[in-house]
């Protein structure tokens, strides 16, 4: 795990216990508060993230129901644990299944720990600048975090390099959050598994997306990609019926 201080309020962790995918967490510190953004994979892993926070208030963000994301939950038992009202729809009868079919990536303690707020459309936590937003795409239940201090747009798994996990067959819906993405003033734009994005990324994203909902016929460079994007061609098949 390498932990990157990026400036006076932003950490990122990365994990690389997932094999060929690293993971990241984020915390933001601001005056009265902390918020972390995603729980990585259990108690231990949040070790390190806990020991950065010290006594300030904690609020956790969860970016999607995805086990990678959500599993670290329980070493915020008493904190605030925020997510939109689907994720913890699907969180509640996905716990066990999930845990059953990764549980080899299991670090410390994992005990289902459901978000503690949840939200529709936008909620916004004024006198820190920060904006969590609906952002349906990579799955139905993501959202995004827009910190207006550091200019810093959080997207969780909508993006990703080389390649986008298309697990939601909403194709249009996925489209539109990332046209959202760029009226954000954003300097910074960091994704569940990929940091450092651009709005050129986000544009070639919405290109992916467009051509996937065509059908056209796409060349990658890697196995990787090419399993990806099959994958993905399936999901948006399954979307149309
Ligand atoms: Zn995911």
């Amino acid at each position: 795990m390498i932990i990157n201080r990026v400036d006076k309020s932003t950490c990122i962790f990365s994990y690389d216990n997932i094999k060929e995918c690293t993971t990241h967490v984020f915390i933001i510190k601001k005056k009265n508060r902390v918020y972390v953004i995603d729980t990585f994979c259990g108690t231990e892993s949040m070790k390190p993230v806990i020991e950065e926070i010290k006594d300030k208030e904690v609020f956790v963000i969860n970016t999607h129901f995805h086990w990678d994301h959500v599993w670290g939950n329980s070493a915020f038992k008493k904190d605030l644990i925020i997510s939109h009202e689907r994720c913890r729809k699907i969180l509640d009868k996905a716990w066990e299944s999930q845990i059953e079919e990764n549980k080899e990536y299991i670090l410390g303690n994992v005990e289902k720990c459901l978000p503690t707020l949840t939200f529709n459309n936008k909620i916004n936590f004024h006198e820190d600048g920060i904006v969590l937003f609906h952002s349906p795409g990579h799955t139905e239940d993501s959202i995004s975090i827009f910190d207006s201090e550091t200019k810093t747009l959080y997207v969780g798994d909508n993006l990703e390099k080389p390649i986008i996990y298309v697990e939601n067959g909403d194709i249009a819906s996925y489209i539109n959050t990332l046209k959202t993405y760029m009226e954000y003033d954003a300097e910074r734009i960091f994704a569940g598994h990929t940091l450092n994005l651009t709005k050129k990324d986000i544009l070639d994203t919405i290109n992916y997306l467009e051509a996937l909902k065509r059908g056209d016929k796409i060349e990658f460079n890697t196995d990787y990609e090419r399993k990806i994007h099959e994958d993905n061609l399936k999901m948006v098949s399954e979307g149309e019926i």
